[in-house]
């Protein structure tokens, strides 16, 4: 019932005439698993894709919203779904699900770990904290401020402190701190990296086929503001080459690593401009408005899936479009 009044078309196109569209791209990382990171609830998204679906919400792929911005039914609710990375576990389980319901997602992929099978940064950090039979870490030998001692037991925390250090070093740094992790925690010892396996060019063609687009996430998921001019150009055009020649017609649309505001900056928009996107989108929260692309199109924010299906509704709904207007 209550959903039933959040998705109301009737509202839903009252508030569209009378404020300006707001739709929902969603951002997915990783199904629930056993890697330590916090996973998107299968019977969750499932449900929740079945409950849009019932109430006519339209599905619209990430190029088609920013090509056809003009001319968006505002009697319509679009709702739009993303994936970063290319892990196996998401071209498994988690793109079939939004397949099967005709979603039209797209996966920006990290091209190194597809096609060099070279795990980027923050997977090295993930899979070294898993990894560890140490309790505690003398960060500041490391080389990074504020606690020297940092405590191991709660991993999830450990991993993000350390990444949030880490991605803002300069490329080398990072991964020499990546290295002297790895060394200090886990020594000469072979990480288990099981719960990190790219997916395939073979599977992504098969989702393809499918109908789900693939776009470039990068060659190896820097942040664009920690690299020179120079090194983000290659990393777009390289990328965009490996993608182009394994899968056809790939997303017009870029995917910033990391994504959050001190992670890209006007050079990185400039350069993405010049190599033929025609948009991207960052990880800030937020709601895809026709006015705001217009004047911006290489900064466009987008909304993590929520745990629940409630709070998942509430943001599709006109209830929460009235809340980031206000
Ligand atoms: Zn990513």
């Amino acid at each position: 019932m209550i959903h039933s009044l959040f998705l109301s078309k009737g509202l839903n196109w009252l508030l569209n005439k009378a404020l300006s569209q707001h739709i929902c791209i969603f951002t997915l990382h990783r199904p629930v698993g056993p890697h330590g990171l916090n996973g998107v609830d299968l019977t969750m998204l499932e449900g929740f894709l079945r409950l849009l679906r019932r109430h006519g919400c339209e599905f619209i792929s990430v190029d088609d919203l920013f090509a056809k911005r003009h001319h968006l039914n505002p009697a319509k609710n679009y709702v739009c779904f993303t994936v970063d990375d290319g892990y196996q576990d998401q071209s498994e389980s988690l793109i079939p699900i939004l397949l099967k319901y005709d979603a039209r997602p797209t996966l920006f992929i990290i091209t190194d770990l597809i096609d060099k099978q070279t795990l980027p940064w923050d997977a090295q950090i993930a899979t070294t904290i898993r990894a560890t039979d140490h309790s505690e870490l003398d960060a500041g030998a490391l080389g990074v401020p504020g606690e020297r001692i940092l405590s191991l037991k709660d991993k999830r925390h450990a991993r993000r402190y350390l990444s949030l250090h880490a991605k803002r070093l300069e490329r080398n740094a990072r991964q020499a701190f990546t290295d002297r992790l790895k060394h200090t925690l886990c020594g000469e010892a072979d990480i288990d990296t099981r719960h990190f396996e790219p997916t395939s060019w073979q599977r992504l063609n098969e989702l393809h086929k499918e109908g789900l687009t693939v776009g470039t996430h990068t060659c190896s998921h820097s942040p664009l503001s920690t690299l020179s001019k120079d090194d983000i150009r290659q990393e777009l055009s390289d990328s965009l080459a490996v993608v182009k020649k394994n899968i056809p017609s790939p997303s017009k649309i870029f995917c910033y690593p990391v994504g959050m505001k001190e992670d890209f900056d006007e050079r990185a928009a400039d350069i993405i401009k010049n190599q033929g996107f025609i948009g991207a989108l960052i990880s800030e929260p937020g709601y895809f408005v026709s006015d705001a692309v217009e004047k911006n199109p290489f900064a466009v924010p987008r909304l993590s899936l929520p745990a629940t299906t409630n709070t998942a509704v509430r943001y599709t709904s006109w209830m929460e479009k009235l809340r980031a207007v206000q």
